[in-house]
């Protein structure tokens, strides 16, 4: 499957970390700052298809992507040579000075790409938090309205608007308020937790939504159409769209966080696709450009156009580097069909956990789509999550060379996210470790 120079099989040679990541971590403990934490700390010399090299010479399975964000794989060839033909050209010139073909060339596809086929416009920025923000923004120009509704369970970003779209306390936003008002919190579908079928949880939404804020009030709604960060949360199907409808009636932008769903990861270009459901704005980042840092908003054309000249923009937003890199990247998705390979992938983890589900009771859900799949552990026969027992699953898989990502509001949810350009043959020894270390916990 993948081009890389890294050879695709897993090799511990020491325990993990190994002794140089123990030495680096030393020197990282001195340096580097407390509140900057690491899941695994060893450190990386190379990456590519399905793989990580560490320093100490270990080959680690790749179930992350460095959280959704190497979906073509490291350094992906199409994305190194872009890069290395862009910067040897030129390296800057901040798009607000004096533009570039690269810049323009990423918001045509992004026009091209995003969920329908209404004229669309974007601006580029560097980070998905950053991307956040500016949709609020355009939003309330847009509209001439404040508020901003969210859902329970939501991640948006660290900066100070989007710590206030963030659901969760610890780690996000512990300690770091005053937070931005005008956000409020509406309760988000989660089949297993509330059963309800999505029309209903969208009608309990909007009634939160109506009777605490108000239409009249209301700029936009943003949402994640399967939750990131807060669990691999997958509305009940009708949830989306009856919001969308909700919005476009009231004169509410309706904002698709795609961030992490993005970019051929659940098996389409975007979540939003898979009900049909066409967002006013789309914030897109992580995936889109292998690994460099771009990040976007796009949306229709009226919405984005009613910012004065000069209120959108950044020094470095859109930066030549990161615009090649995400047309290489783009040009990687479209080449190998890598929607097509998630969903080829999202089978094969599906059909492993759902047999791993049989065996281990602890496992209250399977649940994604394409190559974005999770589990939920829970307290056999109940809804009580085991964050002791993700924690320690999570720790055998690390220490057998596994990299694996933990999520959800009480930290009880396995997400799996690996690069796309991981090969079948790691993909199903990566599930035989999962699988083994769920019956070394029991
Ligand atoms: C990661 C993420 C963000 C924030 O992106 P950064 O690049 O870390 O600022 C926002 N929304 C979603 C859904 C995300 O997954």
């Amino acid at each position: 499957m993948t081009d890389s120079a890294v050879t695709q099989e897993r090799r511990l040679v020491t325990a993990i970390p190994g002794p140089g990541s123990l030495e680096r971590l030393d020197r990282k403990k001195a340096y580097v700052a407390d509140g900057v934490g690491t899941t695994l700390p060893v450190f990386v010399t190379q990456a590519g298809g399905g793989i990580l090299v560490d320093v100490d010479g270990n080959h680690l399975i790749d179930l992350g992507s460095g959280i959704a964000v190497t979906t073509v794989g490291n350094a992906a060839p199409a994305v190194v040579r872009n890069v290395q033909e862009q910067v040897q050209a030129f390296t800057h010139t901040c798009f607000m000075v004096t533009p570039y073909d690269g810049y323009v060339d990423v918001c045509a596809a992004l026009a091209e790409l995003t969920p329908g086929d209404h004229a669309k416009k974007s601006a580029l920025f560097n980070s998905g938090a950053e991307a956040v923000e500016n949709a609020v923004k355009i939003a309330r120009v847009a509209t001439g309205k404040d508020a901003v509704a969210v859902f329970d369970h939501a991640y948006h970003g660290r900066t100070n608007l989007t710590m206030a779209m963030t659901a969760k306390n610890m780690p996000y936003k512990n300690g770091f308020g005053p937070f931005a008002g005008e956000v409020y919190r509406a309760p988000m579908s989660y089949p297993l937790r509330d059963g309800l079928d999505g029309p209903s949880a969208a009608a309990r939404a909007i009634d939160v939504i109506e009777k605490q804020v108000g239409a009249a009030n209301l700029a936009c709604i943003v949402i994640e159409p399967i939750q990131g960060e807060g669990g691999f949360v997958v509305p009940a199907p009708g949830f989306l769209p009856a919001l969308a409808a909700w919005a476009e009636d009231n004169d509410v932008v309706f904002i698709a966080d795609e961030i992490q769903s993005g970019f051929c990861r659940t098996g389409d270009w975007f979540a939003s696709d898979h009900e049909g459901v066409v967002p006013d704005l789309v914030t897109t980042a992580k995936g889109i450009a292998g690994g460099l840092p771009l990040a976007a908003v796009t949306g229709r054309a009226d919405l984005m156009d009613s910012v004065h000249v000069g209120g959108l923009g950044g020094t470095y937003g859109g930066n030549p580097i990161a615009c090649a890199a995400g047309l290489g990247a783009i040009e990687e998705m479209k080449e190998h069909d890598l929607a097509a390979r998630a969903r080829h992938i999202g089978e094969l983890m599906h059909t492993r956990l759902d047999a791993l589900k049989i065996e281990h009771p602890v496992i209250a859900e399977v649940r994604g789509r394409g190559a974005m799949m999770a589990i939920e552990l829970c307290k056999p026969g109940t809804t009580e999550p085991d964050a002791a027992r993700t924690a320690a699953v999570a720790a055998y898989c690390h220490q057998q060379g596994v990299v694996v990502l933990t999520c959800g509001t009480w930290g009880n949810v396995f997400r799996f996210l690996p690069p796309l350009s991981i090969g079948d043959d790691l993909l199903r020894e990566a599930f035989d470790i999962v699988s083994e270390a769920f019956t070394a916990t029991a």
